[in-house]
């Protein structure tokens, strides 16, 4: 299996060197360090499979670590059953 720091850095070149959610650049230091990001969440069955993962900047990453807990997404998930269901 290949380690994690050199998909990493296959991605960020794939992504032009750019944070998949913000676009800006990766930089060596501070909130822009590019990051491994899972699209799905381990926890929500996301796999460890290209297709799920994504160079993103720390300061993004961190981010929508905050955004995404849990009551919200039961929430969301709630909101896509009910327009499914009508
Ligand atoms: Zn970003």
């Amino acid at each position: 299996m290949k380690n994690a720091a050199k998909v990493r850095s296959e991605l960020v070149e794939l992504q032009g060197g750019k944070c998949c959610y913000c676009g800006k650049p990766f930089r060596t230091n501070g909130k822009r360090v590019a990051t491994l990001e899972h699209k799905t969440p381990k926890m929500h069955r996301g796999t460890n499979k290209r297709s799920n993962l994504a160079a993103a900047c720390l300061g993004c990453n961190k981010d929508r670590g905050h955004k995404m807990n849990i009551a919200k997404q039961r929430k969301e998930a709630k909101a896509k059953l009910k327009a499914r269901g009508s």
